[in-house]
């Protein structure tokens, strides 16, 4: 049975940066899930018809997905919010299911930014969190995105903050600089496939 780790962090945090490194180092098969939720809301019809009963028909423009009118939609309303992931998850939670199924590896990677918060961290094995001061996450997703403050500031508030997820995590890595990264993920790496082979004795 292949082994789920879950990598999540705040918006800017560095997940992406971070699981490319498993992936480019120890050929760890990596899952990004906001990617892949954005490409089933892309083509499923189903889920399509889901947001549509709850957003209104203005949340596809000609068949495609209206980003800024659900991103104004949901940010300023977590009851929306909250019912939107609820939605989108289960449909996630299949394909990364499917998808895992097809891999080869002692464990593959889930990164998600709203791991703890869809409660899919509890189908995780380990849990990885990404640390970086809030101040130089807002930074680096501005520059990145090309997007205001602001928008940066509401989306942080509707995710859980840094010490409540620490709590829950196996792993902590702080990506406030990108010193000793590689040799920070080349000991939970070590970690990760000891406690794997511990679990297969027991
Ligand atoms: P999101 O939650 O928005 O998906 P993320 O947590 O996956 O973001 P990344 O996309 O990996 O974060 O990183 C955000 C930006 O910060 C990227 O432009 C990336 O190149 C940059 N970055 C990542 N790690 C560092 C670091 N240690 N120092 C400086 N910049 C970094």
């Amino acid at each position: 049975m292949i082994a789920t780790v879950g990598l999540t962090g705040g918006i800017g945090s560095g997940k992406t940066t971070i699981a490319n490194l498993f992936a480019l180092h120890f050929s760890i098969p990596i899952y990004i899930a906001d990617t892949k939720a954005k490409e089933l809301v892309a083509n499923n019809k189903q889920l399509q018809q889901e947001i549509v009963t709850l957003l209104g028909e203005e949340a596809f423009v000609e068949g495609r997905y209206n980003t800024s009118f659900v991103a104004q939609e949901v940010f300023s309303n977590k009851e929306k919010l909250d019912k939107l992931n609820a939605i989108i998850h289960p449909y996630v939670q299949q394909d990364f299911l499917q998808w895992k199924q097809s891999q080869q590896a002692p464990y593959v990677i889930k990164e998600a930014a709203i791991l703890f918060e869809s409660g899919s961290y509890r189908d995780c094995d380990f849990i990885i969190m990404v640390t970086a001061p809030l101040e130089e996450r807002i930074k680096r997703v501005m520059l990145r995105d090309k997007i205001d403050r602001k928008t940066i500031e509401k989306r942080i508030k509707n995710q859980w903050n840094d010490e409540n997820k620490i709590k829950l995590s196996t792993f902590v890595i702080d990506n406030r600089d990108f010193d000793r990264n590689l040799d920070k993920i080349q000991t939970i790496h070590c970690k990760i496939m000891e406690m794997i082979d511990e679990n297969a004795e027991n």
